[in-house]
């Protein structure tokens, strides 16, 4: 049956539609699977009525926009999913294209939606000569744009074998993450943040370790992704923040002035009406002063829904945390953000660091960068400084303070407060 509200076709139609091309057509073909980041945002903040609207337009982008459309359906909510014949295209004018299209789709859904901006993510697999399983090529689009959503530099991804993996290292790791978090056994690791003036310990930074059933410390980079696609990254971020209200209550019981402890706030929590709330509760169920607290943002969630997040990090910083831009450097970097975002610490991402440590002009960009951030009134935390030579750069520069291996490594609360707290 068409999809009475954009008129495009059914998902069983367009399998059977889309079927029948390829099998009969001798030609190239690729499948887009394309889905709105956040659409229920659109639908809660929006109204309904904007949402339908909003579906109406990419239905209708979709067929103006692509040529060589063989076949195109809504195949539920805000999926959508084209068969593209791309005999006689080759492949660099085909990203341009998409790159238009998605281009195009943000505009038209900005257009509804009165400035909100979500994004769009679409998954591409080329089908190979003599393919005919269109079920299975419509699952790795959808594995591709998956990806796609869970990783926002990543607006459109095509689909390959190591996605798969990713996939598989999914299955694995969420049983992994349930039993670790059945039995309250994810490990909590701070890793110090070290003043550039005084060479103290004056933070730390909280990064989660999953524990295998042989007892393998399994890194963030293989469960990270897997948990933010399943939205149980929730759990994980409120897990770690309880642990550290609990672990800032017990040194003030024993007398110490705490440090500033900060956390990772994955970007999903910023859809939740009650995230402000959320946070709040915890920090005065633990009674922990939220000048203790500090908040990492990642650069690239200021760019999603801008107003929104600003308005609930602004929330935040009212009721008293700290907030910083992680990651800086990385993504989408802008000066003329940071200086409309409401935050108080920049992180300088590792990556940015090493590399402007390279060379004549990536030294003077970084120093340039520290001396606006100075100047207004932003603190700038460098991380992944590892050796002495990079530390008295980046001081002399006028960063405030270090996070890198030269001091530590993020290691197990104990360690950590016999090294920095009972010293
Ligand atoms: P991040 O928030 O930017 O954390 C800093 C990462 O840089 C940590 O990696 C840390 O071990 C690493 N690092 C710090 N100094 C150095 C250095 O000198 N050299 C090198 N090579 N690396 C250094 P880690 O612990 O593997 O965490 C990776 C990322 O995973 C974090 O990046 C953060 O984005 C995410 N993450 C970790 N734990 C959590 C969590 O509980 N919740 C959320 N939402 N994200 C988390
Ligand atoms: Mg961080
Ligand atoms: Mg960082």
């Amino acid at each position: 049956m068409a999809d009475s509200l954009t008129g495009l076709l059914g998902f069983e139609e367009f399998l059977s539609q889309a079927g029948a091309v390829i099998c009969c057509e001798h030609k190239h073909f690729l499948i887009g699977a394309v889905d709105i980041a956040d659409f229920h945002y659109i639908n809660t903040s929006c109204g309904y009525d904007t949402g339908d609207a909003v579906l109406r337009k990419v239905a209708e982008s979709l067929t103006l926009f692509l040529p060589n459309m063989a076949a195109c359906c809504r195949s539920h909510s805000d999926h959508f999913i084209a068969l593209v014949c791309i005999e006689n295209v080759d492949s660099e004018r085909l990203m341009q294209e998409l790159q238009r299209l998605e281009n195009v789709l943000r505009d038209n859904i900005s257009e509804e939606t009165k400035g909100i901006s979500p994004n769009i993510n679409v998954g591409i697999y080329y089908l190979k000569d003599g393919e005919t399983n269109i079920v299975a090529a419509v699952d790795k689009a959808n594995i591709a744009r998956r990806t796609s959503k869970s990783n926002f530099n990543l607006p459109c991804v095509v689909y390959s074998e190591h996605l798969m993996d990713i996939k598989e290292n999914s299955a694995k790791i969420l049983p992994i993450f349930d039993d670790s978090f059945r039995k309250e056994a994810i490990r909590v690791y701070l890793q110090p943040k070290i003043s550039a003036d005084t060479k103290k310990a004056v933070g730390a930074e909280a990064l989660s370790r999953l524990v295998d059933s042989d007892g393998n410390v399994i890194p963030p980079s293989k469960f990270i992704a897997a948990l933010e696609k399943t939205g149980r990254i929730i759990e994980l971020d409120f897990y770690v923040l309880t642990f550290i209200c609990k672990l800032i209550r017990k040194w003030m019981d024993e007398g110490i002035e705490p440090i500033v402890i900060s956390f990772n706030l994955s970007r999903l929590h910023f859809y939740s009406a009650t995230v402000v709330e959320d946070i709040c509760r915890l920090a005065e169920e633990y009674n922990v002063p939220p000048q203790y607290l500090e908040i990492e943002v990642t650069e690239s969630v200021f760019f999603e829904a801008q107003e929104m997040i600003v308005t609930k990090v602004n929330q935040l910083r009212d009721y008293g945390f700290k907030v910083s831009v992680d990651d800086f450097g990385t993504g989408y970097s802008s000066l003329s953000l940071i200086g409309v975002l409401p935050v108080d610490v920049v992180k300088l991402d590792k990556s940015f660091v090493k590399e402007s440590l390279k060379s004549q002009r990536g030294n003077e960009l970084m120093k340039g960068l520290i001396k606006i951030l100075n100047e207004i009134h932003l603190e700038i935390v460098c991380e992944g400084v590892e050796t002495e030579e990079e530390e008295s750069i980046v001081s002399s520069y006028g960063c405030n303070e270090i996070q890198g291996y030269l001091y530590d490594k993020p290691i197990p609360t104990d360690e950590f407060e016999s090294k920095y707290i009972h010293k």
